[in-house]
Parts: structure tokens; C-alpha cells; sequence
């Protein structure tokens, strides 16, 4: 039988501390779920807006015998930081940093400005709180083009294709180096990025709506988990996210990543959907990688 994880449960919590069971950080990194089960999106708050599953279903909860991850306490701080003061494009990185060490994660919108669930997504994450690693987060990557709701810079750049970019360049390429020397800075292990699409992958192939896409040098299953995850809350069928593996266009963010030891995803909400449910499918996104990679959000 298959067995689910629940990821808070209090009682459960505090059962597993009595036993001495808690683990920190690194020690939960991929080992809370040795069926290779994901966590179960009934878990997160901010899964309201669509069918998602109840956590005191049977089968989904405490019952599950998997060890459940104790909650250590926040301990990070909030700094923030300008990208290209001064400019055009100045825009602000929040930089999420726990005391504890841990992985470090990068999650990027608005780097197309008519995507709006991906920046809105981003700004909400700002206000998390981790128990340990670093959780960089750039809400408006292209500020001028989410000011003018547009997919382009305000030149007809496409800051998707300027990876990765050059601090002595101009324009959208100097903003794509802006971006890329904090990555080659802080060496998160993942990138997210965050994108929507006009219509259902499954309706429409090549669409991308409702997909994760990772490039072809992906190691690993996390992004696997991601996508089960996602589509454990989903009830239709259009709408379950699909996972996409393959060569991703030149000049793309994740793209620029190759060869470089850094994991990238990249997620595409479908606009047909309304706002408030792919936002919460973006921050399912975020949440589920910083979990599996050990990180508890409060
Ligand atoms: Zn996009």
C-alpha cells in the first residue's frame, strides 16, 4: 500500500519529539520519505482556492507510519538587497538567510511581465520564514515590463532569451548579468523560476499551460515528486500539471544553467485558470522544493 506524508500535524509533532525523532536540516535532506512518496499537498495553508484534499481524510494523515518532520523554530532574517541601483530596472532581491546552514534556493518572477501569478506568487514568499539554508527570492526580475504588464522589456527585449546576460551590456542584457551574478554569487543548488502560459499543455500540446519543465541535464526526481504533489490537490484532469524534459530554448534562465552544477526548474500556470488557484499552485511549487530539500516554511 502506498502511504502518504503529512507534513504538520502537532500531535504527531510532538509524539515524534518525545521520541527523540525531530531532525535537523541536513539530516532531512530526501530522507523523510523513504517510500519516495511526495508530501501531500493537503498540507499546505495556502492550498484553499481548489479541490484539495483533506489532510483528516483516512489514509492521509498520522496514519501513514512515515516519520513525520519535526518543525525546528524560524530562525531566519529578512535582508533586502537592489539589483542595478539607481536604474531603470532596479528591482529588490530578498535574501531569506537561517542562522542554520542548509541548501540554498533561488526563486525568480516576473521576468516575463504579463505573467502575473508567478511575481504575485514570488511576493508572497518574501514573508516566509525557514528553519535553515538560504532562500533568495526576486519577485520583479523585469520591473520596467511587470510595471507595463508586458511579456517584454519596454524596448521589445525578451529577458528570457538574454541569459546569461552581461553586467557591461545595456538594457535587458545588463539586467539578465544583473541577475546571473547573483546566482553565480550564492550558487543556490535550485533556481525556480516561475512563468504562465496561455493554454493546457494537455489540451494543447506545446502550450506548456500547467507544466514543469526541467532541462534535459536534470539529476534526480524531485521535480517528479513536485508535479505528484501538485496533481495529488487537482482533481481535473486539464488542469494536473504534466512534467516536460527537454532542451530548453537558448538564453533562457534555467537554460543559462547548464554545465553548471545548478538544478533549475521551470514552472508554466495556465492563464485560463483564475488568479488566486495558480498562485497557489506557484507557491505549492516553491514550498514542495524547499521541503523535500529539508527546509521547514512557517
Ligand atoms: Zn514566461
Amino acid at each position: 500500500m502506498k502511504t502518504k506524508v503529512i507534513l504538520v500535524i502537532p500531535a504527531a509533532g510532538i509524539l515524534l519529539l518525545a521520541l527523540g525523532l525531530g531532525n535537523t536540516c541536513l539530516e532531512q535532506r530526501f530522507v523523510d520519505f523513504p517510500d519516495g512518496r511526495p508530501l501531500l499537498a493537503a498540507d499546505y495553508p495556502f492550498l484553499s482556492g481548489f479541490s484539495r484534499v483533506r489532510a483528516d481524510q483516512p489514509g492521509n494523515a498520522a496514519d501513514a507510519g512515515v516519520p513525520v518532520p519535526v518543525p525546528e523554530a524560524p530562525n531566519s532574517i529578512l535582508a533586502e538587497r537592489l539589483l542595478l541601483p539607481g536604474t531603470a530596472m532596479e528591482t529588490p532581491l530578498y535574501i531569506i538567510e537561517s542562522t542554520e546552514p542548509g541548501p540554498v534556493v533561488m526563486v525568480v518572477g516576473g521576468i516575463h511581465g504579463d505573467e502575473t501569478a508567478g511575481y504575485r506568487a514570488a511576493e508572497r514568499i518574501i514573508s516566509w520564514e525557514i528553519d535553515c539554508g538560504t532562500l533568495l527570492v526576486l519577485p520583479r526580475a523585469n520591473a520596467p515590463a511587470v510595471a507595463n504588464r508586458k511579456r517584454v522589456s519596454p524596448g521589445g527585449s525578451d529577458l528570457n532569451r538574454a541569459f546569461p546576460g552581461s553586467l557591461r551590456g545595456t538594457g535587458t542584457r545588463r539586467l539578465a548579468g544583473a541577475i546571473y551574478n547573483v546566482i553565480q554569487e550564492y550558487r543556490p543548488h535550485w533556481v525556480i523560476d516561475l512563468h504562465e502560459a496561455g493554454q493546457f499543455e494537455r489540451v494543447s500540446s506545446g502550450s506548456l499551460g500547467q507544466t514543469i519543465i526541467q532541462p534535459e541535464y536534470a539529476a534526480g526526481d524531485l521535480a517528479e515528486q513536485v508535479v505528484e504533489t501538485l496533481n495529488s490537490a487537482i482533481r481535473e484532469e486539464k488542469s494536473k500539471f504534466l512534467l516536460l524534459r527537454g532542451g530548453l530554448i537558448r538564453g533562457t534562465l534555467v537554460g543559462s544553467l547548464s554545465g553548471t552544477g545548478i538544478e533549475g526548474l521551470m514552472v508554466e500556470t495556465c492563464r485560463a485558470l483564475p488568479l488566486a488557484e495558480r498562485i497557489e499552485y506557484q507557491l505549492t511549487v516553491v514550498y514542495t522544493v524547499l521541503r523535500l530539500l529539508g527546509i521547514q516554511v512557517y
